[in-house]
């Protein structure tokens, strides 16, 4: 979990706050089985029912720094969709209402942070009605759920974004799940977002590629030469003569990273990314990655963790420098700019 605004507390893991949502945010979570009484969870055993109850007993068990309320965020799109997101945000709080009861009852929870989770799907109203209803009791951060995914159309979601931000208190943390490509980050924060997931770099590991994108706005020429390097990688991302290759790449692949299984790599004896402080840009080329990703060698996904663990990191940190020295508009536009030179938009033979 990356914090933008927020600093971290201090637990036994340094530099870490431990955090418990509900669901994996890369795990598929089928619709259709959450009732009045319980959410249901899904795992490498099946379907598991979730009351308040239980939920709150596991969190006794667990004791996070922060958890996010049991809450129903399964709706559909549009306007067929409008009962269904009455109905989650009718859930939500009163699921809420009984796991607030249960906290103040738990002197193992007393350190614990419990946010409210926003639902009501794609239905403004029910969004606002949601954030005001959550925001009147006494939850110590919110969640923005349900943004996960690519059902929702972008200019909905951030409208959405906005207008439920808008309504919460400035000082208590917001919190968003699903969404965690730099591009999304960015028009999230600007939008009042304060905490993300860090589900991303591992989605990127899992596909073969490395985040080579640049977050440095500072026109400091030495610091640009280096991250010149990855820009300079990602406008070759699918501008070269093995189209067969690129196609095998993951169509997931955003313009923020480089395939590393890709033939072009076998002899490419620098470092992952030029200038990276981490162990696998220290220690090894990318050439030896691809040789591990290739042969289905358990290190390469070790290595690339490393690597794009670090890189995104370090990206959240510039945010939080952005921030404070009034440059979030420069940070946004050197990570536009690559998502116009990405693969998504290079045409073949360019
Ligand atoms: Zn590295």
């Amino acid at each position: 979990m990356e914090s933008s605004r927020f600093y971290k507390k201090k637990t036994c893991m340094p530099d870490t706050v431990l955090y418990c949502s509900l669901h994996d945010p890369v795990a598929p979570c089928p619709s259709g089985y959450n009732t009045n009484k319980a959410v249901s969870l899904w795992g490498n055993s099946g379907r598991m029912e979730m009351t308040a109850s239980k939920f709150m007993d596991i969190q006794r068990a667990i004791q996070p720094d922060w958890f996010q309320c049991l809450s129903d965020g399964d709706t559909i799109s549009g306007e067929a969709g409008r009962k269904r997101a009455k109905k989650s945000v009718d859930r939500s709080l009163s699921f809420l209402d009984v796991c607030l009861q249960l906290l103040e009852k738990s002197p193992e929870l007393q350190g614990s942070v419990m946010f409210g989770a926003i639902e009501g799907g794609d239905i403004l109203e029910e969004r606002l009605r949601s954030a005001r209803e959550t925001a009147k009791r006494p939850v110590g951060g919110f969640l923005l759920d349900g943004f996960q995914g690519c059902t929702m159309a972008k200019e909905t979601k951030l409208k959405l974004i906005a207008s439920v931000t808008a309504e919460l208190p400035e000082d208590k943390p917001r919190i968003i799940h699903g969404v965690g490509k730099p591009d999304e980050v960015l028009e999230c924060i600007e939008r009042g977002v304060d905490i993300f997931e860090s589900f991303f770099p591992f989605q990127v590991t899992e596909r073969g590629c490395a985040l080579v994108f640049s977050y440095d706005c500072h026109p400091d020429p030495e610091a640009a030469v280096l991250n010149q390097n990855g820009a300079q990688d990602l406008e070759k991302n699918g501008a070269e003569d093995n189209q067969d290759e690129i196609s095998k790449a993951d169509p997931e692949m955003t313009p923020f990273e480089i395939f590393l299984k890709d033939k072009r790599y076998h002899d490419d004896f620098g470092p992952v990314l030029e200038g990276c402080t981490c162990y696998c840009c220290q220690r090894h080329t990318r050439a030896y990655v691809h040789h591990l990703l290739v042969t289905n060698e358990l290190l390469a996904g070790v290595l690339l963790m490393m690597h794009n663990f670090q890189h995104y990191f370090n990206f959240f940190s510039a945010i939080r420098d952005a921030l404070r020295d009034n440059k979030l508009d420069q940070l946004k536009k050197c990570v536009f700019r690559q998502v116009l030179q990405g693969p998504a938009n290079a045409k073949p033979g360019q």
